[in-house]
């Protein structure tokens, strides 16, 4: 069975390249741009890892990351946080509000791939 992974991301360009980028990882994915679908999506059948744009237009991403920890149904969930600023301040927000890992735009995805290993087992090399 393939892991699914929520996409959370306002941008249709990034939330695109992402998704795609995870499919051809052997991932099937379920996207949102806004938090209400986000949490439309996770009332569905829970992702085995989230990737979240912190900055979702007017709304704030994180928000999502500490309704996701402090729900019993969702607080094992991986959270990978996105986000353009790679400041270290963000980073520790980031951290604070949940989220397991931060990766900064432009996307790095070889850390997003040592991240898929680490947190669901998923690896280029092993069958889907
Ligand atoms: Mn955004």
């Amino acid at each position: 069975m393939k892991h699914r992974v929520l996409v959370v991301e306002d941008n249709e360009v990034n939330r695109e390249l992402l998704c795609d980028w995870l499919q051809i990882e052997g991932l099937e994915t379920t996207s949102a741009e806004t938090l209400e679908q986000a949490y439309l999506a996770l009332e569905g059948e829970a992702p085995a890892m989230i990737f979240l744009d912190v900055q979702l237009g007017n709304e704030d991403g994180l928000a999502l990351a500490e309704r996701v920890r402090a729900n019993p149904k969702w607080a094992h969930l991986p959270v990978i946080a996105v986000t353009a600023h790679a400041m270290l301040t963000d980073k520790e927000r980031v951290l604070r509000a949940g989220c397991n890992a931060c990766v900064a735009k432009p996307i790095d995805f070889k850390a997003l791939r040592k991240y898929l290993q680490e947190f669901i087992g998923v690896s280029k090399d092993s069958p889907s």
